[in-house]
């Protein structure tokens, strides 16, 4: 069994968990039937900047968003108008954190607090994350967080397909600018919408899932706000951390 620091220990009972649940095999899972990846090819070429964006850009969008630097990406997103989550926004959530991270973290969409915030997991469901991320010895500031959606859904309704549709090229960006060594994917809407399925998130835990643009695994958990209401949970999530730590360390992809 592996040793706990106690300060690992101290944020396990933070999160309401008591059991080190040793590991097993990892299973990898490539994408298949059910799996119909997202294609977002690799640009070869110098990234675009902001000050190199074409002018009808901003206004329509109507750019390569695989040539952009983060930069320019950040101001099209914070401009972005393609669906009509931006007339209902605050402001847009881009996504926070180390821009090199070997860990990118993926949520559903913005709430009321990140709305107000303009970052992503914030408010109880944040503060639940960063007690995940710091049982696994990493600071908030370590990984990247982003979400599949922007902008925040009027009451926190379930994203449309359209707004997937219009929002996951920027989230597609993002990933192949930080290249991350493992992608852990916040609850089903993030998982579903991510790995372009409709397997229930209890089938897709506990395996390794990968998507064409990117050979970096991605494994599914719970999200923080579900397992605040339903605590119960938070060992099974504890497991999928587990399983994305030593996928991470073991360097498989
Ligand atoms: S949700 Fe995404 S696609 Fe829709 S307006 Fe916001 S940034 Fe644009």
């Amino acid at each position: 069994m592996t040793n706990l620091t106690n300060r690992q220990q101290e944020y396990l009972n933070a999160m309401g968990i008591d059991v080190w649940l040793p590991k097993g095999a990892i299973v990898v899972e490539h994408a298949g039937e059910e799996v119909a990846p997202a294609v977002v090819e690799a640009a070869a070429a110098e990234p675009v900047t902001t000050a190199e964006l074409p002018q009808s850009a901003l206004a329509s969008l109507d750019t390569d968003v695989s040539t952009l630097d983060w930069d320019a990406l950040q101001t099209c997103v914070t401009e972005c108008r393609l669906c009509e989550l931006h007339k209902t926004r605050t402001q847009t959530v881009f996504g926070v954190g180390n821009r090199n991270a070997d860990w990118l973290i993926i949520g559903e969409a913005p709430g009321a607090d990140e709305d107000r915030q303009g970052e992503p997991f914030v408010g109880r469901a944040g503060q639940l994350l960063n007690s995940m991320l710091q049982a696994l010895d990493l600071a908030r500031e370590d990984v990247y967080i982003a979400n599949i959606l922007k902008c925040r859904p009027p009451q926190n309704r379930d994203p449309k397909a359209e707004e997937v549709a219009h929002c996951m090229p920027w989230l597609q960006r993002q990933i192949q600018l930080i290249q991350p060594k493992v992608i852990l994917a916040l609850g089903r809407i993030a998982a579903q919408n991510l790995l372009q399925t409709n397997t229930s998130l209890g089938r897709l835990r506990g395996r390794l899932h990968y998507i064409d643009m990117t050979p970096t695994p991605v494994i599914v958990t719970y999200h923080p706000a579900y397992l605040l209401r339903s605590p119960l949970e938070k060992r099974k999530s504890w497991e999928d951390l587990l399983l994305a730590k030593k996928t991470l360390e073991s360097g498989v992809s």
